[in-house]
């Protein structure tokens, strides 16, 4: 579970100061996606960049499950985010030099872990265990270049997996798609969500074919606009109904 608790966030601009993100409150559980769309600029990736403790924010706190990540020093937070958080950027950052399966394993290394010869064979595993859950179970000796722009977001996501994180942070994964390849990633974070039982925050401006989204926020100016909630049946359930609509389920609350 990840809390954002009045969450304001500024930038220096000139003489004054940009308010980025402007007292948001979030919560998201675990298994379950919470949707966040709004207009270019208005703080979307900010907000992200907090919830993955990357950026501290002015006021307000973070919660990864009953830790205050807004109390961490920089190495405690580094710390938290390489155990218990994936995060997949809209830029997909692949080495070019290493095969789809070595994506994965490098995760591991960069953690500074030691790795025995046991150690080697578990990270193979657990890479070409998460190959196959993206769909990627053919291609795990290929290089970036030899894979398509949805393949490679693939990667990047079964890359935020290694290391099995609580919270699972998406910044506008299908940017570089076109609209079909799109609504597989996306319906692909949700199934995954599901079965690793990630809380998931998402930022898309498409949020069909979505079948974890338990709600979606639309941010303007660095504050939630309008909140969503899911029919909390259909959410739990997976209602097949739940996943093509083109009106949100349930409540919608103008804030
Ligand atoms: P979005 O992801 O919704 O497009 P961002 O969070 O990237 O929005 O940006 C929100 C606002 O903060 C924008 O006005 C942007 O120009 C500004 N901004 C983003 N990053 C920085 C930064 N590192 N320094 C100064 N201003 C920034
Ligand atoms: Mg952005």
């Amino acid at each position: 579970m990840i809390t954002l608790d009045n969450v304001t966030l500024t930038y220096p601009d000139g003489a004054s100061r940009l308010v980025a993100v402007d007292g948001v409150s979030l919560t998201a559980r675990p298994g379950t996606v919470t949707g966040i769309t709004g207009p270019s600029g208005s703080g979307k990736s900010s907000l992200l960049a907090i919830a993955a403790t990357l950026i501290r924010p002015d006021s307000g706190r973070v919660m990864i499950g009953d830790t205050d990540a807004s109390a961490l020093d920089a190495a405690e937070a580094t710390a938290l985010r390489r155990e218990r958080i994936g995060i997949v950027f809209q830029q997909s950052n692949l080495i070019a030099s290493l095969t789809a399966r070595e994506q994965l394993e490098v995760m591991d290394h960069l953690g500074g872990r030691r790795s025995g010869r046991r150690d080697t064979a578990a990270r193979r595993a657990r890479a070409l265990e998460l190959l196959e859950a993206v769909g990627l179970a053919g291609q795990a000796d290929k290089r970036p270049s030899q894979l398509s722009g949805g393949q490679m977001q693939r990667i990047n996501i079964a890359r935020a997996l290694m290391h099995d994180p609580e919270v699972l942070l998406v910044d506008e994964p299908t940017s570089a798609l076109d609209q079909e390849r799109g609504a597989e990633i996306i319906a692909l974070i949700g199934r995954l969500t599901r079965e690793r039982g990630t809380a998931t925050m998402l930022v898309t401006h498409d949020l069909s074919h979505l079948d974890a989204l338990e709600q979606s926020i639309r941010v303007v100016d660095g504050r939630i606009a309008e909140r969503t909630t899911a029919d909390p049946a259909a959410v739990s359930a997976g209602a097949p109904g739940h996943t093509h609509r083109a009106e949100p389920v349930g409540s919608r609350i103008a804030v």
